[in-house]
């Protein structure tokens, strides 16, 4: 993050403008929105500028910019074409510590003005720090038509109601459960349709209501993050992960989905370590009943799909165990993420009339598959968790029956900016994976499908990123 985006309150300061055309125009109005006295030094006005003068408070000294200029000002832009002036504006604020900003020339700005959605006293602000306006632009233009206009009236409303919800609802959760359901539901709803009074009334028997009921019941979202890239979430994970109040997650779920949880909600990481697997598990499994008994609302996010090798069943055994409300959300399976940003299909009229999804985890040394039902032909084999037992792996299904020159890819971070493919076949495998540096979490195919990747592969990101 190049800026840390802040509201500043500059009502009733001293601001000064640099300049009289078009942008300083635009600027000192801007300013004189949020409530500032604004003063313009320039030795000509446009008649944007001049208009503003004579109509609403603003003040214009008639001449060329000079260090006293910045007298008793709070904050200053630069406006004017005249770049040797503009430098001058922000050298000599600078050296004053007065916040200054040098219209389209980021390095000389101390603070950014971003694009702004104005619905007050909500305010949305964009910014690409200066790397791209326009693209600031764009994106605010579309969240202007995603915010509804009366967002500025629900959030009056909301504002005259908070002190009173807060002394007659004196719990946090009973609170935040009060206002989720004001802000998505009927009462917001009428402001929308400019019933204020009606809605007014209406907050005023919900609140009646809400008194009356104790503190929520807890509950437990178990909800498929999928393989990473966020794109690949659910409508109905992202609402859940908007929701919650604590969210446990673990190694599998990237920077990037765990990034759209609320902000607020409490993040504990519950990585599993293979060597303590089953202590951990029941140590998950109980620090969410006890969450959800505090009356939270508990995100259990996991990667992929929660019931695709995810233990996500265990989990809800012991909620269900415990009469715990719970919902599951299914996400995007590793195999079927994978194999789309691989440009493999799993089944193909040609190749393969079935699939099968496998993992290869070792149990004490050895992998504890059904041989016979894998290597059946025209059928694919998705291997989860199959690193470490690869040479057992490879060895086996030759061993039973599939060729050593069957197509074998490997999908390492598949779907996310940092993905590989690798492709070989059961012979090669074993050794790719020693000299390539592969590591998890790697998705394993195989099958003739795999040969369908050099003609279909599309997803080929050149960024790296940590996702
Ligand atoms: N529940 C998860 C699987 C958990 S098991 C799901 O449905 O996807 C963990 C294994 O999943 C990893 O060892 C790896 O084989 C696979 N995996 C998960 N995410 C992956 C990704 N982005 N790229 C490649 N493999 C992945």
């Amino acid at each position: 993050m190049d800026f840390l985006p802040v509201f500043l309150n500059i009502k009733h300061k001293p601001c000064l403008v640099v300049g009289g055309g078009e942008v300083a125009a635009r600027k000192a109005s801007l300013l004189m929105r949020a409530g500032a006295q604004v003063t313009v030094v320039s030795p000509s006005l446009s008649p944007a500028l001049a208009q503003l003068v004579r109509e609403k408070n603003l003040c214009h000294k008639v001449a060329a910019f000079s260090d006293g200029d910045l007298d008793g000002h709070s904050l200053v832009i630069a406006a004017t074409d005249d770049m040797q002036v503009n430098r001058e504006v922000h050298a000599l604020a600078v050296q004053r510590g007065i916040p200054v900003n040098v219209v389209d020339c980021p390095e000389l700005c101390s603070f950014i003005l971003p694009s702004i959605v104005d619905r007050s006293p909500i305010i949305v602000a964009v910014s690409s720090g200066g790397a791209s306006p326009v693209l600031a632009r764009v994106l605010r233009a579309r969240l202007e038509t995603l915010i509804p206009a009366a967002y500025g009236r629900l959030a009056a409303l909301v504002a005259s109601f908070r002190g009173q919800v807060k002394q007659q609802l004196n719990s946090l959760p009973q609170r935040r459960l009060f206002w989720e359901k004001i802000l998505q539901g009927p009462v917001a709803e009428m402001v929308f349709a400019g019933r204020d009074k009606a809605a007014q009334e209406a907050l005023q028997t919900a609140l009646q209501g809400a008194q009356d009921t104790a503190v929520p019941q807890g509950e437990v979202y178990l909800v498929g993050a999928g393989p990473g890239d966020p794109d690949l979430l659910t409508f109905r994970a992202l609402r859940l992960m908007q929701q919650a109040d604590v969210v446990l997650h673990d190694r599998l779920v990237s920077a990037e989905v765990l990034d759209l949880v609320r902000r607020e909600a409490e993040r504990i990481y519950v990585g599993k370590q293979r060597s303590v697997h089953a202590v951990r598990q029941e140590e998950i499994n109980q620090l969410m009943v006890t969450l959800a008994k505090q009356g939270k609302r508990v995100l259990r996010l996991k990667g992929g799909d929660p019931f695709i090798f995810g233990r996500g069943g265990e989990e809800i055994d012991t909620l269900a165990q415990e009469g715990i409300p719970f919902q599951v959300v299914p996400g995007i399976t590793a195999a079927n993420g994978c194999a789309a940003y691989a440009g493999i299909p799993l089944t193909h009229r040609d190749y393969a009339q079935a699939c099968i999804f496998v993992t290869g985890n070792l149990k004490d040394g050895s992998m504890d598959l059904n041989w016979d039902a894998l290597v059946q032909p025209q059928q694919t084999i998705v291997v989860y968790m199959g690193l470490l037992g690869i040479d057992i792996l490879c060895r086996e299904l030759v061993a039973h029956g599939l060729p050593s020159m069957m197509p074998a890819a490997l999908i390492q971070q598949g779907t996310t900016r940092n993905q590989r493919v690798l492709i070989g076949t059961l012979h090669s495998l074993p050794e790719i994976i020693k000299n390539t540096e592969v590591h998890a979490p790697t998705l394993i195919i195989i099958g003739e499908v795999v040969k369908l990747h050099e003609k279909l592969a599309w997803f080929k990101p050149d960024v790296t990123g940590n996702v």
